[in-house]
């Protein structure tokens, strides 16, 4: 059993044949699809996804470091959207947020905008930490993207009591290893981890009870950038993971699916109930050495070998689908009016 802790599934090249995408990944072991927006209007299909398949999405809402749509004025309005939808569904993370410093991207922008390269990192810094700040407040974690901009990511995130996970990282390993040792981060690898160093580095690097698995569709293929990924492929991640810790497939698909639970369950009940059928990562239900000289900031050792800090109340799994369905059948109450129609779809890379 697999959990994708983030994907865009809102892509359009998921529009003609969402329903078979869907089907492949149940039959490939996948419990759960993280799916994230990347602009106001891409939260719209996110959260319309999500009430028409609630047995396989769980949302993430928030706003994509390269989206143009959303300004701190128009952020406002954006917070106020996320703020209900999480008041009335839950969502499993605010995502994807962060940073993108990449040069050729940071120059189209300033040019784009008449503005500086300054300019634009201030922009995205000013987005991140606004976001941030109401994961806080609504005590969620975060689905975060960096590029080029790993160190300035981590070090926000260690100033502040968060918790979430660096998708398909790519920065040193050894920065990460550093940053999961506060308990709060996990770190979630694509399919393309068969191929890509940087990523092969990090998952050496780190410990089994840090890693978490993803697919980034439509992006981010084991067959290569130019093929699109599905849900259903992830298993291709699972197994490198596998060789490069030494572990059966098994270990892999109970440890993360284990540790995504722990993430990302808290306000989803359906992700939870993938919990209580994944054996425990760590069979001897012993403290991992690895944590257990660890301890966070107030001097208290993290808690990610113990069961979820809200485990569901023992009942049987069709109860649980029968609350979801019925929370999933509610008329879409989301106000696309409050969406500009000014904002635009941001793409993720
Ligand atoms: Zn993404």
């Amino acid at each position: 059993m697999f959990i994708d802790c983030h994907c865009h599934l809102t892509s359009e090249q998921f529009q003609d044949d969402l329903e078979e995408v869907l089907a492949r990944s149940r039959r490939a072991g996948v419990q759960g699809i993280l799916t994230c927006s990347t602009s106001p209007s891409d939260m719209l299909h996110v959260v319309q996804l999500r009430e028409e398949h609630p047995d396989d999405i769980y949302a993430c809402l928030g706003i994509h470091p390269l989206d143009d749509s959303c300004d701190m004025r128009a952020w406002q309005t954006v917070r106020e959207m996320i703020i209900a939808e999480h008041r009335k569904h839950g969502l499993a993370a605010l995502g994807e947020i962060g940073l993108d410093f990449s040069r050729p991207l940071l120059k189209q922008k300033a040019a784009a905008r008449g503005a500086t390269e300054a300019d634009v990192r201030n922009r995205q810094l000013s987005l991140f930490e606004a976001q941030l700040d109401l994961a806080r407040e609504l005590d969620l974690p975060v689905n975060v993207h960096s590029r080029n901009a790993e160190k300035e990511v981590l070090n926000i995130l260690s100033g502040c009591k968060i918790q979430g996970v660096m998708h398909a990282y790519k920065g040193p390993a050894a920065l990460a290893l550093q940053a999961a040792k506060s308990g709060r981060l996990w770190f979630s690898f694509p399919p393309s981890l068969v191929y890509k160093w940087e990523y092969q580095e990090a998952v050496k690097a780190l410990p089994l009870e840090c890693l978490l698995l993803e697919t980034d569709s439509p992006s981010l293929a084991a067959a290569g950038p130019k093929a699109r990924n599905e849900p259903g492929f992830i298993r291709a991640a699972a197994e490198k993971m596998a060789e490069l810790k030494g572990v059966t497939l098994q270990q892999v698909a109970a440890a993360t699916t284990r540790n995504a639970v722990h993430l990302f369950g808290k306000a989803s009940p359906g992700l939870q109930a993938c919990c209580m059928t994944a054996p425990p990562s760590n069979p001897t239900g012993k403290t991992s050495r690895w944590r257990r000289d660890v301890k966070d900031n107030e001097g208290n050792v993290p808690t990610s070998d113990a069961p979820p800090a809200q485990t569901f109340a023992p009942q049987d799994r069709s109860s649980q689908r029968w609350t979801r369905r019925s929370r999933g059948a509610e008329t879409h109450t989301m106000d696309p009016t409050l969406c500009s129609s000014a904002f635009g779809s941001a793409r993720c890379s």
